[in-house]
């Protein structure tokens, strides 16, 4: 018997590992380096090529002449699994490499595809959305692609990092439920043992419920729509960033919570994701505030500024939207915008009315660039008012007893908020549509891969 002890061992194959020692001054021109990645491209030219390996994070030219390294090049097939041996050459002009270049002495391949790729992998800009979405253990692999789903792996980390920095608790909400937190419209059914199930619409129930446990609390999880229509930025599954607090006083509470978290998360990207954010051309602004407007008022400003009346009044048109996206940039030069105390006619059963109005919510959306990314709101937390706003409904409470359990079990004064993933990274991104925001998107005529 033997034990394991966990200690790292020192990946010296690691390009990372090359990159750091060469900024460090700590390998001179003419260094023997090794290292493994993928091969991205080769370009063959008359007495020599250029091998460009991509590893997790960057890409890397090297130098390939046949009187260095006995290799028939034209046999090396792109994204197979390499060890590159070669020599440092300093100061390398290569604007995709880091100051230097590597001229190859060896080439290892560990492991060869099958076949020549359908498509060559860097070439992105010929790829319709069929293409993109039906072969993404290939398209993935491109640098601008891959580097959209990077951004959304660091708005994850930032949105956790900031909540659990702001002392909330991280739980996992069940995915199979019974019903649905809006009254089971729109779910996905599944068969459970014989029983009918849905796939859950909302972690709503569970967060609110948490709030008894932990006053403050967040998840992160897939949320599924059975939404027939097909939108820029709508999919059929979703990563759900939800949180919801407890023992606060009002909506300004939420929102400069979700302020504090924006301008987090965005100097986060700033910071650490630089290069992803190089790759697709885009710059993060510092956010120190976001501007507040009341549903009702800008609705009113929307319609005399633009001269555009509207048809609902209890919601907002898709281009109404981004009219206030373009009113609050020009005006206020703000990428962002709540807007606050929706109709209580449009808003889901649990959300508090305003005590002033009741006709109205304490409630929220955020807006950021003209698209909705979060809703959010005050929640109501006494058993007598929320089984008073149902029966008003015409909703039975005898059929929500599972989900007021916690109002009987005793809630405090509370609210929260739900945030898309895919869809604030598209808006962040500014991507046409939703579905590149998301690594295996899910529409109404997409199941695999
Ligand atoms: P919308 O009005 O845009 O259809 P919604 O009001 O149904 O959204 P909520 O149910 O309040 O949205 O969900 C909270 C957040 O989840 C939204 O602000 C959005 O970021 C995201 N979201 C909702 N539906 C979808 C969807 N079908 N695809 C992707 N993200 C979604």
């Amino acid at each position: 018997m033997e034990f394991v002890s966990g200690k790292k061992a020192a990946d010296t194959c690691d390009l990372e590992h090359i990159v750091e020692e060469y900024r460090a001054k700590k390998l001179a021109n003419g260094a023997k380096v090794s290292f493994t990645g993928f091969v991205y491209n080769v370009r063959i030219k008359k007495n020599f090529s250029f091998v460009v390996i991509r590893n997790h994070k960057r890409l890397f030219q090297c130098f390939f002449s046949p009187e260095n390294c006995r290799f028939n090049i034209e046999s090396l097939r792109e994204e197979s699994a390499v060890k590159i041996t070669g020599t440092v050459v300093a100061d390398s002009p290569c604007k995709i490499n880091p100051g230097f270049e590597v001229s190859i002495t060896k080439i290892e391949v560990l492991s060869a595809p099958p076949a020549a790729q359908p498509f060559p992998i860097y070439k992105a800009a010929d790829w319709s959305d069929e293409v993109l979405f039906d072969n993404r253990a290939l398209t993935l692999r491109n640098t601008r692609h891959r580097a959209i789903i990077k951004i959304s792996s660091g708005v994850l980390t930032g949105f956790r990092d900031f909540m659990i920095a702001e002392g909330f608790t991280e739980f996992v909400p069940p995915s199979i439920v019974e019903g649905g937190a809006e009254g089971g419209a729109d779910m996905f059914s599944v068969d459970y043992f014989g029983k009918p199930a849905f796939l859950t619409q909302s972690p709503q129930q569970y967060k609110q419920l948490m709030v008894g446990v932990f006053t403050k609390v967040f998840c992160v999880s897939p949320v599924f729509r059975a939404e027939k229509h097909s939108t820029s930025r709508h999919i059929n599954e979703f990563a759900g960033l939800d949180l919801e607090m407890g023992f606060i006083k009002g909506l300004d509470d939420l929102l400069r919570l979700e302020t504090r978290m924006m301008s987090y998360i965005f100097n986060f990207l700033r910071a650490d994701y630089a290069d992803e954010l190089a790759e697709l051309g885009v710059e993060l602004a510092e956010i120190k505030q976001i501007p507040k407007i009341k549903f009702a008022e800008v609705k009113q400003l929307i319609k005399a500024e633009y001269n555009r009346p509207y048809r609902d009044e209890h919601d907002f048109e898709p281009e109404e939207e981004k009219l206030i996206g373009k009113y609050f940039k020009e005006k206020h030069n703000s990428d962002f915008v709540f807007i606050t105390h929706y109709p209580s006619a449009k808003r889901p059963f649990y959300t508090l009315d305003d005590p002033q109005n009741p006709e109205y919510t304490l409630s929220f959306d955020l807006l950021l660039n003209g698209t909705e990314i979060t809703t959010g709101g005050m929640r109501i937390h006494d058993y007598h008012a929320q089984t008073d706003k149902m029966r008003a409904r015409g909703l039975n409470p005898d059929h929500f007893t599972d989900y007021l359990a916690m109002h009987r079990a005793g809630l405090p004064p509370h609210g929260g908020m739900g945030i898309g993933l895919e869809r604030l990274v598209m808006r962040l991104l500014r991507l046409d549509n939703i579905k590149h925001a998301a690594a295996f998107p899910r529409d109404r005529d997409r199941l695999k891969p």
